[in-house]
């Protein structure tokens, strides 16, 4: 395995660029690496980073790690939507220091600017993050560095602390010149690409942190996609594709324990059911699920009569007979203000006891 100096936390953002080869051009040797869960993550840009930044990049998947972080709530909470980023930055530097044998390297970069983001970047959360991740020794945030205090690799002259920049604040005109500086001509654009910062994101995800014990990583896959419906207090869910493009984007991410709904004669949408681990839907269930299947088929619901649904599970069918406008317990996620309410109250709860 090839060995490198630092290891660089890079998302594919600017920051992360212009910290990676900015220690690039003072001669260390950098791998850049690229977390990814079913919340944030670019893995299929890896290749044109390397090529047009020349940075080798490995990606990491932290996706368990970080539903657990989320299933137990961050202990540094949540910002504006369901983003914990302290905790998110303390997660990933954690990991990364741990990978810093593992390719030889003695130090950590990461592109983090101060006071350019309210949570996660002003100086004393800056500190909370180093101190948290157990990196204080090791980190090295190369684009404020002027503005922090010394680091060891500083002090012990392994980096240059007179040739980084001091950049801070919101502003990215020093980013830009940077950019110049270092060859950098492709920009890419200002948004993070962090689904947790997102409302219709944060309303799919939200019930599955509340309704499972323990989340599994693949779920908020699913989240992605698709209609979400949800049955009585939160207690069964269903994930129907909206068009083919979902229906086959849902059929990638099924595993044997899942129930695959699908009509018999009629065109319409595929529908997933995710049972909690080790249990089963009853009859009642699986027929109110099938019924809201048909009821999203235009041609069924114009049947004069009952409709069939296949149901799969562990490679087992079963079929169901149903009428598309019969009642059924499924229906849409909260809205955004009623998950945030729920969000605040757990948070109060945690707080309280
Ligand atoms: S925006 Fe998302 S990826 Fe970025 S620090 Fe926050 S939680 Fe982590």
């Amino acid at each position: 395995m090839d060995t490198f100096d630092a290891l660089s936390l890079f998302s594919g953002g600017l920051d992360s660029i212009l910290a990676s080869k900015l220690m690039q051009s003072h001669g260390h040797k950098v791998l850049g690496l690229h977390f990814v869960s079913p919340f944030f993550g670019k893995p299929d840009k890896v290749a044109f980073w390397e090529r047009e930044y020349g940075i080798p990049v490995q990606v990491i998947d932290v996706g368990q790690e970080f539903v657990d972080l989320m299933a137990g709530f961050p202990p540094y909470g949540f910002g504006k939507v369901l983003n914990p980023c302290v905790d998110c930055k303390i997660l990933m530097l954690r990991r990364a220091k741990n990978l810093l044998p593992v390719y030889g390297a003695s130090f950590l970069i990461s592109g983090e600017v101060l006071g350019q983001r309210p949570m996660s970047q002003r100086a004393d959360t800056l500190n909370i993050i180093r101190n948290d991740a157990d990196v204080r020794d090791v980190l090295l945030r190369p684009l404020s560095a002027g503005l922090l205090p010394l680091t060891p690799m500083e002090e012990s002259g392994l980096v240059d602390r007179s040739r980084l920049p001091s950049l801070c604040g919101r502003g990215r005109k020093g980013q830009y010149a940077l950019a110049r500086e270092l060859g950098v001509t492709i920009i890419p654009t200002q948004a993070g690409g962090c689904r947790l910062g997102e409302r219709e994101s944060a309303r799919r995800y939200w019930p599955i942190l509340r309704a499972f014990s323990r989340p599994l990583a693949p779920y908020f896959d699913l989240a992605n996609v698709g209609r979400q419906l949800w049955r009585g207090e939160g207690e069964q869910w269903m994930v129907m594709g909206r068009d083919h493009k979902d229906n086959q984007k849902l059929l990638r991410l099924i595993a044997p324990e899942y129930y695959v709904f699908e009509l018999k004669s009629f065109p319409g949408p595929d529908a997933v059911g995710i049972p909690a681990p080790g249990q089963d839907w009853s009859p009642e269930v699986l027929t109110e699920a099938a019924a809201c299947l048909a009821s999203f088929s235009p041609k069924a619901r114009n049947h004069d009569g009952a409709v069939e649904v296949s149901v799969i599970r562990h490679a087992e069918e079963q079929i169901i007979a149903v009428r598309p406008d019969m009642p059924h317990g499924f229906g849409d996620t909260l809205t955004w203000p009623q998950t945030r309410a729920q969000q605040k109250v757990w948070e109060r709860d945690l707080a309280g006891g």
